[in-house]
């Protein structure tokens, strides 16, 4: 490998300090506006924290610096609403899990084991590669804040990141109406959000599980009211949090508009009416409700009864930090159903009722709505604050043609076509690169914690957490059988293994030199 020096970006990082107009030149604006309209060779000027103007061949100020957007998509900076941003230092770990083995892991087993440095550490590199990708506000559900220590050290890296953040304050080693009630837990919250900064929110993030019918919960919605502070909680999620849950909360007078609900899936119709009826919003994480099992992700249903959406990617421990991946799922997810439920009818789906289009918006304006922030963000309009993303890579053949702007964001583009991103009027990325956002230090961090943690598992707990049992599975009686003039078959040809084979050779779920289950069964399995 040889290197050579990396090419002059256009525009100086210097150049791109905060303080100096900022003109975006002839993108493909997507402005998420209320009409959705969407400007081809379009600008976008930002001057202070705000877009001032979107329009054709704008006039800048004088001292503005230029971003060629040619070949390129603006479009808002997107939001997520529900990221447990501490658990990014685990990142990965967790591919294979049911939602079961998370709650073994973190609850019953290790959750305990993380020290406020390493909350700091998996919401700083957490936060950095949420700005990095494009996603410029970002809700931490922050439900391991054993201490309030562990809740500074969540805050202090919220802060040392220039991205756009809500923590959302919860504690799983405790009971909401414990740990809301405790002096330190007032007194952190009147020490660090006196007032309203649209740069860092509060929300109180816990659940309402079926347990108690005399609804202990209630103190700590009453805490929530009396700090203003809106709740976010994980609904719908099968056999964890129900129906019930919906009913008390509702019955009881907490279900508002701020609220939001995560996941919102396996909940029965009159649980959706009563979200629609006070003007709650649905947090969709579709990466998780497919492979850990929350319900199949209701956008269908959510559609059907009016419930706002935003989206979400609910943890690094197993899945993407992009919203390219949540908007991709999300809309493969839906039309899934679709199909699905056309077939069980013997029907063909020949309109798809999702588009690309509603996705896109629910990354950016449903996730404004979501938190009570519509005029501030979502959308590139004169007068909002200046979350921008500029998706354009000249080195990818990805990029072209770009004809369908929704469906290039959504089915096309990846985190790395993110060439610039701005946050509240400051430049945070350029040309693919990071600025002043603290890569280094975030891994240095996370280094620390794994380190950490690996001791505390010992070798044998770490391994085995990373790979759960898996159930054995029968390979059906097959009616046909598989011979071709008198040769062996099934695809591997002689010699080689099948499932169930064994032999000195590998089988069925051990990987290694030769192929198994799966690959056309070979003569013999029963
Ligand atoms: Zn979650």
């Amino acid at each position: 490998m040889t290197t050579s020096p990396a090419p002059a970006p256009a525009v100086a990082d210097e150049e791109l300090a905060p303080g100096r107009p900022v003109v975006f030149r002839n993108g493909t604006v997507l402005t998420m506006d209320e009409g959705h309209h969407v400007l081809r060779g379009g600008d976008v000027l930002v001057t202070g924290e705000r877009i001032a103007a979107v329009g054709h061949a704008l006039a800048a100020p004088a001292g503005a610096v230029e971003i060629d957007a040619t070949g390129g998509i603006v479009m808002p900076g997107m939001i997520d609403t529900h990221r447990h941003m501490w658990q990014s230092a685990m990142r990965g770990y967790g591919a294979d899990w049911t939602l079961t083995q998370y709650f073994v892991w973190n609850y019953l087993q290790w959750g305990k084991s993380f020290r406020p440095q390493d909350i700091y550490a998996g919401n700083l590199v957490s936060a950095v590669e949420a700005i990095d990708a494009g996603v410029t506000t970002s809700v931490d559900w922050s439900h391991n804040l054993q201490t309030t220590e562990h809740a500074e050290a969540a805050l202090a890296a919220l802060r040392e990141v220039p991205g756009r953040f809500v923590l959302g304050y919860g504690n799983i080693q405790a009971a909401p109406w414990e740990w809301s009630a405790a002096p330190e837990f007032r007194d952190f919250v009147s020490r660090n959000f006196t007032g309203s900064d649209d740069m860092l929110g509060f929300q109180m993030a816990f659940d309402v599980p079926p347990a108690s019918p005399d609804f202990p919960e209630k103190a700590a919605f009453e805490v929530a009211r009396e700090l203003g502070a809106p709740v976010t909680t994980h609904a719908g999620v099968w056999k964890v949090t129900t129906d019930e849950g919906i009913r008390l909360m509702h019955e009881h007078g907490f279900m508002t508009p701020g609220t939001v609900y995560v996941h919102a899936a396996s909940l029965s119709t009159d649980s959706y009416h009563r979200i629609a009826a006070t003007g709650g919003s649905a947090s969709l994480s579709t990466e998780s409700e497919c492979s850990a099992g929350q319900g199949y992700p209701p956008t269908w249903k959510l559609r059907q009864h009016g419930i706002p959406v935003s989206l979400s990617m609910d943890t690094s421990v197993w899945w993407s930090g992009d919203l390219f991946s949540a908007m991709r799922a999300t809309l493969s997810a839906d039309r899934a159903m679709e199909h699905l439920e056309a077939h069980a009818r013997d029907e063909t789906v020949t309109h798809h009722k999702l588009r690309a289009e509603q996705v896109v918006s629910w990354a950016t304006r449903g996730g404004a709505h979501a938190l009570g922030l519509d005029s501030v963000i979502g959308s590139l309009e004169p007068g909002k604050k200046a979350d921008i993303v500029l998706i354009k890579n000249d080195n990818s053949p990805a990029m072209v043609p770009l004809l369908h702007p929704y469906g290039h964001v959504v089915f096309q583009a990846q985190r790395a076509d993110v060439h610039t991103v701005m946050v509240n009027g400051r430049v945070v990325k350029h040309d693919h690169r990071l600025i002043g956002a603290g890569l280094a230090r975030a891994r240095q961090a996370v280094e620390q914690t794994v380190e950490y943690l690996q001791g505390e598992l010992g070798p044998e707990a770490w391994t085995e957490g990373m790979h759960p049992e898996i159930p054995e599975t029968r390979v059906l009686n097959n009616p046909y059988t598989y011979t071709y003039g008198g040769h062996d078959a099934g695809g591997q040809g002689g010699g080689h293994d099948a499932a169930g084979q064994g032999g000195g050779h590998d089988a069925a779920g051990q990987g290694g030199g030769h192929d198994a289950a799966g690959q056309g069964g070979g003569g013999g399995a029963s």
